[in-house]
């Protein structure tokens, strides 16, 4: 049995969620593959390399150069029947290739796994993280997003692998890539940052959500948001953190003005300490609080960034 990891990748650097998958992989105790799709992507089949695993397989290609699910999909097909799991991160771009991947296999994918238990048995939340299920898997072969918070990143400079090309070349496909359309900043990345401050429909307006920035970057955070606050126009919706957004699991995750739905909870219940901000006593969000205030964020925000 051998596994292959599809690596999320910059053409640089290897995305830290794919070093997640990577320890998830490892726990299956099985040789892994990683298999690195771009155009000259050198610096990351580099990392690629370092890492405790058996080989590199690369595609490379100017027909690889974004990831489209057509293309790496069919690039991963042409090579599946050598494997037994196929993984990547539970991140847009495993979310967009592995379900296609999975329906030309005509197997059940098992997505977002947060733990291995036994090579056959995962667990994985359901029901909009409600509940975890731990399922058994009777397939022979098997499709697997995995959640990036859930395990650690593997570290680079634990290996020395094999590069070997692959002969796929990317399909024709009727889809075409258009345009990416990326937030910059200075700020960390959401869904690997260590502090995320966000904002909920509390802050009130896309002005007043400058506070909310402000105090992310006292303490070099990221910024989030919830989706009634994305819904509103306080910020663009790659800041959504939840069932429909981003999954995060910092160290330290601030909700300012945001009530707590099941939803939004679904983003950031894996955080390590929560700390709210929120005028009303009873908002669910305190229930999972380590550190509740209960006060006006309009003299609470400001406060604390004066404080920091
Ligand atoms: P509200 O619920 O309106 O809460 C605003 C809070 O701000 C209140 O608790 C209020 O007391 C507080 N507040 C107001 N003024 C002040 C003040 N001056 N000082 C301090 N506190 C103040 N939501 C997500 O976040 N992410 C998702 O991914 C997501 N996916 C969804 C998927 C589906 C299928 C559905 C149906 C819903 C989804 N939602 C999601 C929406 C979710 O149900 C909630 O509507 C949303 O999270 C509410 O956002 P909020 O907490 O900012 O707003």
């Amino acid at each position: 049995m051998t596994i292959l990891v599809l690596a999320e990748h910059d053409h640089q650097t290897i995305k830290p969620s794919t070093l997640s998958t990577i320890t998830a992989a490892k726990q299956l105790n099985q040789p892994i593959h990683v298999l690195v799709l771009g155009n000259n992507p050198s610096g990351a089949i580099a990392q690629a390399q370092i890492l405790d695993i058996e080989k590199v397989l690369v595609g490379d290609d100017t027909g690889f150069e974004k990831p489209m699910a057509e293309t790496f999909a069919a690039a991963v097909l042409d090579i599946a029947a050598n494997y037994d799991f196929i993984l990547a991160p539970a991140t847009t771009f495993g979310k967009n290739i592995l379900p296609r991947i999975a329906a030309k296999l005509d197997i059940q994918q098992i997505s977002d796994v947060i733990a291995v238990v036994s090579p056959k048995q995962f667990t994985h939340p359901i029901y909009a993280g409600n509940a975890l299920q731990t399922l058994e898997t009777t397939q022979a072969k098997n499709i697997m997003t995995v959640r990036p918070t859930a395990f650690a990143p593997m570290t680079l400079n634990s290996g020395t692998a094999a590069v070997e090309k692959i002969a796929a070349k990317p399909v024709a496909s009727r889809a075409r890539f258009v345009g990416l359309q990326e937030s910059k900043g200075d700020r960390p990345e959401l869904t690997s940052a260590r502090i995320v401050v966000s904002g909920g429909r509390g802050v009130g307006s896309k002005d007043n959500f400058k506070m909310v920035e402000s105090l992310a970057d006292k303490l070099n955070a990221a910024v989030g948001a919830s989706r009634a606050a994305v819904d509103a126009g306080y910020v663009p919706n790659d800041y959504q953190v939840g069932q429909t957004g981003k999954i995060v699991a910092p160290d330290l995750y601030i909700a300012v003005g945001i009530s707590g739905a099941i939803q939004h909870l679904a983003g950031m219940g894996g955080s390590k300490v929560v700390v709210a901000i929120n005028k009303d006593p009873d908002a669910a969000i305190f229930q999972i609080a380590d550190y509740g205030l209960v006060a006006d964020l309009f003299q609470a925000v400001p406060d604390l960034i004066k404080a920091l």
